[in-house]
């Protein structure tokens, strides 16, 4: 069987850049994703990467990968890694559904999934009106009215997107203020379809085959209402993918993969860059660059192993 040098998980720019520097080192990298660009992808509009003013997720996952793929290394997309294992040489053993793959090393770029609210009704609507997913399914929620259920970054960003194709959108946001950044909140406000309720509990998606309606608590005046909505976005935040090293690695409180700053884990050969990390701050550039240290640091510990 193959061994590899260095295996890496994910899609998104953690991987995709972490994938350039391994394979620019010449070692051999194989690189293992359910699909391409992550959260990034759901992004709607892209105004903070350096080089770049203003871009949609999906053209800059396209452009990454484009990249990626000019580069030697093996890539499996559309297959999810269900187990990794540590043997006792320190070997790493991957497996996905039908294939085992073993490696040298291994960085964990699987970034992080969508939080779900647990209010009545979530799951039996979702995929009938409701979506964690603006950039997928805003287009299906033309001339409606929209709820959006959360009022930080990643509310206000699927609020914006809604807002494209809504005929109005309502954000219902938990605190009493929004804790977006202030530029998303200026944008958001000055969106004449957008109208933000702060302060607010959801407690449940009524409907019959497809939702039609929002019930939450003013949690001003303990009041409980209805809010008519025929699309829902839920956009709370979201929850590190660490499962597979969960029983392996150090994890914070948060379930992130605690690491050092050369990105390595509690297991020496267990690199990890991204969101799924402890690293401050959830954004693109941070995670690409994450991506390139863990992948320059997955070398240096290969070299170190060989005794160069
Ligand atoms: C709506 C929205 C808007 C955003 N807007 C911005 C913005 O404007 N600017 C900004 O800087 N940041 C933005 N962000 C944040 C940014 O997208 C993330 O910080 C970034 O994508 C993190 O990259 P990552 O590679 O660590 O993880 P992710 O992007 O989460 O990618 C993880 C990858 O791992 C794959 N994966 C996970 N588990 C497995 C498995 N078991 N097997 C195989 N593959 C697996 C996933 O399929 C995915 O491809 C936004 C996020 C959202 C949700």
């Amino acid at each position: 069987m193959t061994v590899y040098d260095l295996i890496i998980i994910g899609g998104g720019p953690a991987a995709i850049t972490a994938g350039i520097y391994a394979a620019r080192k010449k070692i051999k990298v194989l690189l293992l994703t359910k699909n391409w660009g992550g959260q990034m992808a759901w992004a709607p509009e892209i105004d903070n990467y350096t080089g770049i003013s203003n871009v949609k997720g999906l053209d800059l996952v396209n452009r990454m990968v484009a990249h990626l793929k000019e580069n030697d290394l093996e890539i499996k997309e559309g297959v999810e890694v269900k187990k990794v294992s540590l043997k006792k040489d320190s070997s790493l053993e991957v497996r996905t559904g039908e294939e085992v793959y073993q490696s040298r090393t291994l960085i964990m770029a699987t970034g992080r999934t969508p939080k779900k609210i647990n209010a009545a009704g979530e799951e039996k609507f979702l995929g009938k009106g409701i979506s964690y997913c603006a950039v997928c399914d805003a287009p299906l929620y033309a001339d409606r009215v929209v709820a959006v259920i959360g009022g930080g970054n990643t509310g206000i960003n699927t609020a914006l997107e809604a807002a494209k194709y809504a005929a109005r959108v309502y954000i219902l946001g938990y605190q009493p203020k929004s804790s977006a950044d202030q530029y998303l909140q200026i944008k958001a406000e000055s969106n004449p379809k957008i109208t933000f309720y702060h302060n607010i509990l959801t407690h449940e998606f009524k409907g019959d085959n497809f939702v039609s309606a929002v019930v939450y608590e003013d949690k001003n005046t303990g009041e409980k209402k209805e809010l008519a909505a025929t699309g829902v976005f839920i956009a709370i935040g979201s929850i590190p993918n660490s499962s597979l090293v969960k029983n392996m690695v150090e994890l914070n409180e948060k379930k992130e993969i605690k690491i050092d700053c050369q990105n390595a884990s509690s297991v020496k050969n267990i690199f990890a860059a991204g969101d799924v990390t402890d690293v401050s701050h959830k954004q693109i550039i941070v995670a690409t660059g994450e991506g390139a240290k863990a992948a320059l640091n997955a070398y240096n510990y290969l070299n170190q192993m060989k005794g160069e």
